[in-house]
């Protein structure tokens, strides 16, 4: 359950600023865990994520970043052929379909490369804000907005810096808050934060960093 504190303006900034100390000093090397070379691996990647973990996706691009090398590849390909090889991240017919939809778009439409703003990216099919976010942020060092994956929506509420309940309106609750400058560090630092610590079931509050400014109803101690 999500717990509401009222704060004075500067008190909320400090407290902002504290956490944002403390998730830099806990995670510094804080990055994308997807393997890619370039924006399209990236996008394939993020597209075949969607419940899924990292580690999977990474073992199923090993082999298909071989076979696959461009948008058109992946257009062109027989859909059973691509299904068949995308598989074992789950949901393969949705995903191939997405990715093929997509690498159509890319090829007729941007001259075979990954679009580089919110508004195109958003015209591919699959690709909703959060996935265009990964990209612009990890590929094309843009921020546009903040990732918000099943992570980034459970501790951003916890830490109560937003309250809604769609990821939509989560990432435009941290997009007031967060410095812009910070937006692309915080959803890897904070995607870490719930891997690791801030765990959905039983999060591990005892060892956490951001304890001392978290007041969940979650929370164990
Ligand atoms: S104290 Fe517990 S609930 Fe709060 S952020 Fe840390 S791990 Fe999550």
């Amino acid at each position: 359950m999500i717990r509401k504190k009222r704060f004075a303006t500067d008190e909320r900034q400090n407290r902002i600023s504290r956490i944002l100390s403390s998730l830099d000093s806990a995670y510094p090397k804080a990055q994308c865990a997807l393997r890619h070379g370039n924006p399209l691996e990236l996008l394939i990647a993020t597209i075949l994520s969607a419940q899924c973990t990292d580690e999977r996706v990474n073992v199923v691009t090993r082999d298909l970043f071989q076979k696959y090398r461009t948008a058109g590849d992946y257009a062109n390909a027989p859909r059973e052929k691509l299904e068949t090889d995308i598989r074992s991240t789950g949901f393969y017919r949705n995903k191939a379909k997405s990715i093929q939809g997509a690498c159509t778009l890319i090829s007729g439409n941007f001259g075979g490369s990954v679009p580089t703003t919110m508004e195109e990216l958003l015209e591919l099919p699959g690709v909703a804000r959060k996935t265009a976010n990964v990209v612009l942020g990890v590929a094309f060092g843009k921020a546009e907005g903040i990732v918000v994956d099943t992570h980034v929506f459970r501790v951003s509420r916890r830490l109560d810096l937003a309250h809604s309940d769609t990821p939509e309106k989560v990432e435009a609750d941290l997009m007031r808050i967060i410095p812009r400058d910070r937006w692309i560090s915080f959803s890897h630092q904070v995607i870490l934060h719930g891997r690791s610590t801030c765990k959905a079931r039983k999060p591990l509050c005892l060892t956490c960093p951001l304890e001392r400014d978290c007041y969940s109803t979650d929370k164990i101690s």
